[in-house]
């Protein structure tokens, strides 16, 4: 009894500590010094301090009395949590200036770990930070009140038991995702999103955004992670964000399933409903139709009026210009003008020779008002000139008359026209597509692969199909960018077992997923055969589609490059390593074989091989017009026999259509293989996969290593356009780093094309002893340890990039 008394005088509810007294001075700090510091913590602003009042510890092993000193008004809740951080809120609308909080919090997991107390604050939150990942944390909210007599009161709330995130486990999905409000600014929209995080409560989230102009954000805000603005909308335009919680700040993998929000943002005239502020919209629905108005037998002419028709928009424009242009014949283009309110025009008297006959005309259409033009709506036509002459004052039954005498003469002449107007028709329209790229070509760099238009006309027959009874699928071997790849055999015509790899799509995949997987599978089509690229085997497209190409038993370069690197680093652990003692660049003896287990840790000369048999498969597939746009340690797939083989060409796909590249895992583009031009003009060609290779060159160097460590990957742009490039590897020479830095010349003109790439790497593997030195004596860890959970990102989900 008497010792539960004593414990009671030092826990009480209340600590009272007087100034002068000694009970203010708890484990020896005085009080004095501790409410100096106090008093530099603002009153209204919100700063930490680690004030060195050494208040009793509350939390002693006496249940009893530990209950005795909670507050019943102190509410600490979890606001976010990482694998390493847990962030810590509470209400202080009504606490005293004179009040100030701190956390205490211990380690659950470990047996005898003590309390560690946070920086005394007058925020409303604290971060915990440099926890354990997976562990549990019981914690602790205390306020410390500083009564104007210099006595202190200390209160405890009762515990929280909080688990932090755990190592390689993906965060819960966000619960919910929502547009929370849209307000206009400046003929913009501003959107602010909000989100309800899952029940583990991540801090950190991935945002990418799609519409015609996408980029992505990243929540990187601790303190901030509920909502996103993002500003200046365009009017009219629908807008789907794709939300992902990520289990730490540098995460680039297991981030949590997605979420996905659409919406719209009104129009300009839903907005002002002022025909005058706006831009009108495009002209719909507009029909043609031409109708004969005579024919002149001297000049072997017939005169037409073409009627034009189109629906009436909710807000009239100020007038619509249309223009009538002739595609085959010698016509100048007719322009009209008509009212805003009109929904109908006719273009009279649009005289087309005989000889002209089937010539194409079109006709666009364009809205105007005060605040610019709409987008032009456009219809082809050609005109009906497939006609008997109707002479002036005939009726229809005179024509049919005419019709009995001369139909047979006229059904032989109609099929001539016909498949003379088909044809006709065909080449213009052929003429238009070569015309378009042309045009194309014109306006983007030279060697910019129409990769698509390449091959789309391809008529090979189709004998990749085959019965999905004819493959064995086994086990998973890795995830892609559509969903799982499988290992597994494919019985081929002779019924014999051949290994391969089975790429699937996920379950429900979207119809886009589904297009672009389909895509896939025709550029891989279109590759012939290369040892140094995975190519098709066969593929399934109906139900559900699968692509089966070559098995690659050692699996990509990347990871390989990893297990090898951290096989190294054990072996020189367990010291059962000898290292060679040579000086730096000798690599004669690099290990010393006779002990140890060195399958799998490649040599020098067989990593100057991998890298030559890339630049090959390189040159081919620059030879076929593609460009790869993912090429990276990662898209390099091993075989048994250390061939190496170019993968994910299939990706390479959308330079035809709109010039920007748009990767489907979730929009991420590799930015640390990005070449200058593509971040700053989305502009992609062989010469920027050329310095991607010069990245994967420095991947192979370094055994894996995440390209510019230590560097975030917004601070990438800036620095590249500066002049910044990656060092040299202490282990690699300056002659193979100078190869390197020709792939990374700002401009892409300056780079090695892939077929003198193939040239230097034939002399180097000549001469490689020189070349690589992977003895690990030589090598600092620290450089080596670039891949570890540390780092920033591989990659930024972002679509576009913009100059910063
Ligand atoms: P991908 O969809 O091509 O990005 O493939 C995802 C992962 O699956 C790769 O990183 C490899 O580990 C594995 N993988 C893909 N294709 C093959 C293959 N042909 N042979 C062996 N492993 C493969």
């Amino acid at each position: 009894m008497f010792v539960l008394r004593t414990f009671f005088v030092v826990l009480c509810v209340v600590v009272r500590c007087g100034a002068s007294g000694t009970e203010s001075e708890v484990n020896g700090t005085s009080l004095g010094g501790c409410l100096d510091c106090l008093s530099h913590i603002p009153v209204n602003g919100c700063e930490s301090r680690k004030c060195h009042c050494k208040v009793p510890n509350l939390r002693s092993s006496d249940d009893n009395l530990q209950l005795q000193g909670r507050s019943q008004f102190l509410f600490p809740r979890i606001y976010c949590k990482t694998q390493t951080d847990i962030v810590v809120m509470w209400n202080i609308t009504n606490s005293p200036n004179n009040t100030y909080f701190f956390i205490d919090y211990i380690n659950k997991n470990l047996s005898r770990s003590q309390y560690t107390r946070s920086n005394t604050t007058r925020c409303n939150f604290t971060v915990l930070e440099n926890l354990e990942p997976g562990n549990t944390y019981e914690i602790f909210l205390n306020s410390l009140t500083v009564w104007p007599d210099k006595n202190t009161t200390i209160e405890s709330s009762t515990p929280l038991t909080v688990q932090t995130l755990k190592l390689h486990k993906k965060p819960d999905r966000v619960k919910k995702f929502y547009l929370h409000s849209l307000t206009l600014s400046k003929n913009a929209y501003d959107a602010v999103v909000r989100w309800e995080k899952g029940e583990d409560k991540a801090c950190y989230y991935d945002i990418v955004s799609f519409e015609e102009d996408y980029n992505s954000n990243e929540i990187r805000d601790l303190l901030n992670n509920e909502e996103l603005k993002i500003a200046n909308l365009p009017f009219g335009k629908n807008y789907s964000l794709i939300i992902r919680a990520l289990p730490d700040k540098d995460a680039d993998e297991n981030e949590s399933e997605p979420t996905v929000l659409n919406f719209a943002v009104p129009t300009c005239h839903e907005t002002y409903k002022l025909a005058s502020m706006c831009v009108p919209d495009k002209p719909e629905n507009l029909t043609a139709n031409d109708k004969l108005v005579d024919y002149n037998e001297k000049n072997n002419s017939s005169r037409h009026n073409i009627q034009l028709h189109w629906s009436k928009p909710t807000y009239a424009p100020n007038y619509y210009q249309i223009k009538l242009m002739f595609y085959n014949s010698s016509h100048h283009p007719i322009f009209l003008n008509v009212s805003g309110n009109s929904t109908n025009a006719t273009i009279e008297d649009v005289v087309v020779s005989f000889k002209d006959f089937s010539v194409h005309y079109l006709v666009a259409i364009t809205a105007h008002s005060s605040a610019g033009k709409s987008a032009t709506s456009a219809i082809e036509r050609s005109f009906n000139v497939s006609f008997i002459p109707v002479p002036e004052g005939s009726t229809w039954n005179d024509v049919e008359v005419i019709m009995i005498v001369v139909g047979p003469l006229i059904a032989i002449g109609l099929v001539i026209m016909l498949t003379a107007n088909w044809y006709l028709a065909k080449k213009v329209a052929r003429e238009k597509k070569l015309k378009y790229f042309k045009e194309l070509n014109e306006k983007i760099p030279p060697n910019i692969i129409t990769a698509i238009g390449g091959f789309s006309n391809n008529s090979v027959p189709d004998n990749w199909e085959i019965n999905p009874n004819r493959l064995i699928i086994k086990s998973v071997i890795g995830e892609g960018a559509f969903g799982l790849v499988k290992k597994g055999y494919h019985l081929d015509s002779n019924d014999d077992k051949v290994e391969v790899a089975i790429k699937m799509m996920k379950d429900h995949p979207t119809m886009e997923e589904l297009k672009q997987f389909y895509q896939e599978i025709d550029i891989m089509k279109s590759v012939p055969k290369h040892p140094h690229l995975v190519c098709l085997v066969a593929c399934v497209t109906r139900g559900s589609p699968l692509i089966v190409v070559e098995y690659c038993s050692k699996g990509d370069l990347q990871s390989y490059l990893r297990r090898a690197w951290d096989k190294l680093m054990k072996l020189k652990n367990e010291e059962s390593f000898i290292l060679s003692m040579n000086s730096q660049y000798v690599s004669n003896a690099l290990y010393d074989f006779s002990q140890n287990d060195m399958t799998d840790i490649p040599q020098p000369k067989e990593l100057l091989s991998f890298a030559r048999q890339i630049v090959i498969g390189m040159e081919y597939l620059a030879s076929l017009k593609l460009i790869h746009r993912d090429l990276a340690a990662r898209n390099i797939l091993l075989c048994e026999d250390n061939t190496v083989k170019i993968s994910d060409f299939g990706l390479s796909r959308d330079v035809y259509y709109d010039n920007v590249y748009r990767k489907v895992t979730g929009g991420k583009v590799p930015i640390r293989w990005m070449a200058l031009e593509c971040m700053t003009q989305q502009v992609y060609t062989t010469q920027s996969d050329v310095w991607a290779f010069g990245i994967l060159l420095w991947e192979i160097v370094t055994m894996g290593s995440t390209p510019y460590p230590g560097i975030q990957t917004q601070e990438l742009l800036p620095l590249l356009k500066s002049g910044f490039r990656m060092e040299r590897p202490i282990n690699c020479s300056e002659e193979l780093y100078a190869i390197m830095c020709k792939c990374w010349k700002a401009s892409p003109l300056d780079r090695p094309t892939f077929s003198e790439l193939r040239v230097t790497f034939d002399i180097l593997l000549e001469k490689v002893s020189c070349y690589l030195n992977l003895n690990v004596s030589d090598v600092s860890m620290s450089q080596h340890n670039f891949y570890n959970n540390t780092f920033p990102e591989r990659y930024v989900k972002q679509g576009k990039i913009v100059d910063v």
